[in-house]
């Protein structure tokens, strides 16, 4: 059985998940029957349906219209996951550019890849690069796919570090020409000249 699988089953069972929760908040030290958190756990279940939602999307990128065009950048797409290792979240914004051939994606296909990859337990660089694997495939000339995010876990544990993580991702054309790829970093980050240095 496979580690998705696994996940699947679970989802359909959000009363497995209620019960894992409820024994959890036992070992923490609380009482999960004070009124509080008596609902805590089916509240959890419930959101965990939509928070790892990810591993049931299927992106539908093939779907999209002819157009002839240079680079396409979609800009600023928010987006919340989870961090594998801690399972806390970390959130941002993901910058989507890519060079078309001949057809190009609705923008908002490309918000619901961006949520395909991060409803679920995630690191940061694997998220940028899933994003920039799949849109690959879909016969374009090149893409790059920046993402920038705030980890709960470095804010909240540990050494309280307020950094913002910046991962960068280019493929194709976007990876073997570099005056395009400074271009598009320039289009990318023109109201934020000190982040350039990316
Ligand atoms: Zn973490």
């Amino acid at each position: 059985m496979t580690i998705q699988n696994t996940f699947k089953n679970a989802a359909r069972s959000p009363k497995r998940i209620e019960k894992l929760i409820r024994q959890l908040l036992i070992e923490l030290g609380e009482n999960p029957d004070r009124e509080g958190l008596i609902q805590t756990p089916a509240r959890m279940a419930e959101m965990y349906q939509e928070i790892f939602g990810g591993y049931r999307m299927s992106a539908e990128l093939d779907v999209s219209f002819s157009e002839e065009t240079d680079a396409i950048i979609a800009k600023n797409i928010e987006f919340y996951s989870m961090c594998e290792h801690h399972m806390l979240p970390f959130y941002g914004k993901i910058h989507i550019a890519y060079i078309p051939s001949g057809k190009v994606f609705g923008i908002s296909k490309l918000a619901r890849l961006v949520e395909k990859y991060a409803r679920r337990m995630q690191i940061q660089e694997r998220l940028t690069k899933q994003i920039a694997d799949e849109i690959m495939r879909c016969e374009i000339k090149g893409a790059l796919i920046i993402a920038e995010a705030e980890h709960l876990c470095m804010k909240m544990r540990g050494v309280k570090n307020d950094s913002l993580i910046i991962t960068i991702c280019h493929r194709g054309i976007m990876a073997e020409e570099k005056q395009l790829r400074d271009n598009v970093l320039a289009l990318i980050y023109a109201s934020k000249p000190e982040m350039r240095s990316v």
